[in-house]
Formats: structure tokens, sequence, C-alpha cells
């Protein structure tokens, strides 16, 4: 296969396997993944991508750990699962039967959510997963992703009525 041409110079992407990379600037939250697979320029380290796909599986597996948390929804997660599912605060909120500034506020981290929210949350973002399950990148789940309930399991642990732990300390532990 012709290497692709780099979008940002005159270099080729070559494939490449990044041990750190920086996911913050393409899912909004502050994750590091350990090993992952994509393609380099060889003119400069600093252009790179990641395979389409992948980059979906990686959205999709997010948004199903949050769904699967014990904690409830921190503001990072819950704001997250909104836009994975491509909705505006205010579709969201009509879905839902409650006011915009209401989602506005969990966003915003001004309170938590309450459990009756949560719940009704998730159930409309599990049958956003349900339909994008059917797509052909679910089976290019990242290797690094397959250790995603293992690394979830550590927010498990606080209790249900609680606010999560930030996306921080989910990252931290991540790659740590
Ligand atoms: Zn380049």
């Amino acid at each position: 296969m012709k290497p692709l041409n780099c979008p940002h110079c005159e270099g080729k992407l070559m494939p490449a396997i990044f041990r750190a990379y920086d996911l913050e600037p393409l899912v909004g939250l502050p994750i590091v993944m350990p090993r992952l697979e994509g393609l380099q320029c060889s003119v400069t380290k600093e252009h790179k991508s990641l395979d389409g796909q992948v980059l979906e599986s990686i959205r999709f597996a997010l948004a199903h750990a949050a769904i699967e948390l014990e904690a409830r929804l921190h503001a990072d997660l819950a704001r997250y699962l909104r836009r994975y599912m491509g909705l505006t605060q205010q579709e969201l909120a009509d879905r839902m039967g409650i006011t915009r500034v209401t989602v506005a506020r969990w966003e915003g981290g001004e309170e938590p959510i309450s459990p009756q929210n949560d719940y009704v949350l998730r159930g409309i973002a599990r049958t956003t997963l349900a339909e994008k399950l059917t797509k052909p990148w679910a089976r290019k789940m990242p290797a690094a992703f397959r250790r995603l309930p293992e690394v979830f399991a550590e927010v498990r642990q606080a209790p249900p009525d609680e606010p999560g732990p930030t996306l921080k300390a989910v990252a931290k532990s991540m790659t740590g």
C-alpha cells in the first residue's frame, strides 16, 4: 500500500507504535494511552494520527466504561457521554424531561448529578452504544483498551451514591 501524504507537510505517514499517546485533543478527556498503533510523519514526530476506526473504538470504550461505573458520574464523564451521543445540553435536557440549566450545573461541576438523572442519562447512552456495536470498527478495539475493566475497577470502589473520581485519577491509574 502506498504511504499516505502527511496533511501538514511534505512527509509521508508511516505505521508507528506510540508508547504514550495523548488522547485529550481527540476525546476531550485527560487520557494518555500507554501503547497505541497509528501513523507518524517521516519528517517530524509532531505530525501523527490514529486510524479512524481505532479512534471510534476508543470513544466507544470510554463511553462503555463510563456507563458501567458504579460510582455516580463525575462532571467530565457526564459531559463526555452527552457529546458522544451527539446531543446539545438542550437536546439532552428535552429527552430527559429536565431543564438545560440542570444539565449545565452537573457538567460544570456546580452540583453532582442526582442519582435519578444519572440513571436516566446512562439508560439513554446505553441505547446509543447498542446501535454503535453493530459497526465494523467495534471489532478493532486496541489491546490496551481490553484492560479497561481492570482500570475502572478502582473507580467502582467509590460508593454508588457518591460522585466518582475525576478522569484525571482514572487516567493516572491507566498509565501508572
Ligand atoms: Zn508532516
